[in-house]
């Protein structure tokens, strides 16, 4: 028996406004806590270098690793010209690991958040593993889905520099037919040039101008480091002064306590509109899957709120895939 209220969410899909996710390594780890698909784990920037075996590396050119930060130690190297080689080892040696890595068959966090969102919405990622990539691939037959973005590029994905257009790396441009380049990965030196790559510009471009209409921001595991001024310097023009944002919310999935996230992300919350949760599980993607703005404004702006609908965690992906039919049918109705 549906109930009333989990009827009409099923029904409502007028929202046209984004909920755009922002993801970082942490939402990696969250999804593979126990590593990806052969045991392989998922590395953070503070233990990156011992992950990825840099030591013997580091040790051999005499660097100073004791900081742990991989960022910070990466950063110093390339200021050093002597060090041209050893940056040279070091990105082969991530674009090595990160290549590796695949998810698990069964559906994970990427499955559950690519199927909770619709084609209206973004999710933009900073990681370089190919998750968010698969995740989409292996599911988009099912519904539509939400635009992908990768803001430092990832080892999944391609690129046609002259029609502009992105795919699977091993695909080929669907106007010119000619292979993918490679997009560049992105290393964490203090002055990121985003506008230097063309697939990078690109990706930036569109996350900056989604934001500009987003009604929910979700920021999932990802720190914003110091050093990526940059980042944040183009989230924040995408998002505008947090005064003018004040019927948007915010949702931070982080581990975190949450003053500290408050703190942190302070430029872009408006007044209490934000809200904090450990666990992705409790967020409101999971909580309103594929009806997030429609449930968000129907609770703030018109003090009605929906029924929960969480989505089954367990299920698999025949399993899950039943349990979103219904909300997928009624958008196919409404088009
Ligand atoms: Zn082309």
């Amino acid at each position: 028996m549906i109930m009333p209220s989990l009827e009409q969410e099923i029904k409502e899909t007028h929202m046209g406004a984004p909920h755009i996710v922002i993801l970082g390594a942490g939402a990696s780890l969250a999804a593979c806590p126990k590593g990806d698909k052969e045991g392989n784990p998922l590395p953070l920037m503070n233990n990156l270098i011992s992950i990825l075996n840099l030591k013997k590396i580091l040790n051999d050119y005499k660097i100073d690793y004791s900081s742990n930060n991989f960022e910070e130690i990466y950063s110093n190297i390339c200021e050093d010209y002597k060090h041209a080689e050893l940056v040279t080892i070091i990105e082969n040696r991530v674009k090595n690991y990160f290549a590796r890595l695949s998810l698990p068959n069964y559906p994970t966090i990427y499955d559950h958040l690519v199927l909770s969102l619709r084609n209206k919405d973004v999710i933009a990622t900073f990681n370089w593993d190919p998750f968010l990539y698969t995740a989409w691939r292996r599911n988009f037959k099912i519904a539509s889905l939400p635009h992908i973005l990768h803001l430092h590029g990832s080892i999944a994905m391609g690129y046609c520099p002259k029609d502009r257009m992105k795919g699977y790396l091993y695909g080929r441009c669907s106007k010119c037919g000619e292979r993918y380049v490679p997009s560049q990965l992105l290393f964490p030196i203090k002055k990121k040039n985003y506008t230097d790559n063309v697939f990078i510009s690109s990706e930036w471009e569109t996350l900056k101008n989604c934001l500009k209409h987003a009604y929910i921001l979700t920021i999932f595991g990802y720190s914003a480091p110091a050093s990526d001024i940059e980042a944040i310097s183009l989230m924040k023009e995408g998002w505008g002064p947090a005064p003018n944002r004040s019927l948007e919310e915010i949702e931070i999935i982080d581990i975190k306590s949450s003053p500290i996230l408050a703190e942190a992300w302070k430029d872009f919350i408006c007044s209490h509109h934000y809200r904090t949760t450990n666990n992705f599980y409790n967020s409101y993607i999971t909580q309103h899957p594929r009806r997030t703005c429609e449930a968000m404004w129907s609770s703030l702006m018109m003090c009605d709120p929906y029924n929960d609908n969480y989505i089954p965690k367990n299920f698999t992906f025949e399993e899950l895939y039943k349990w979103y039919d219904p909300l997928i049918k009624a958008e196919i109705k409404k088009t």
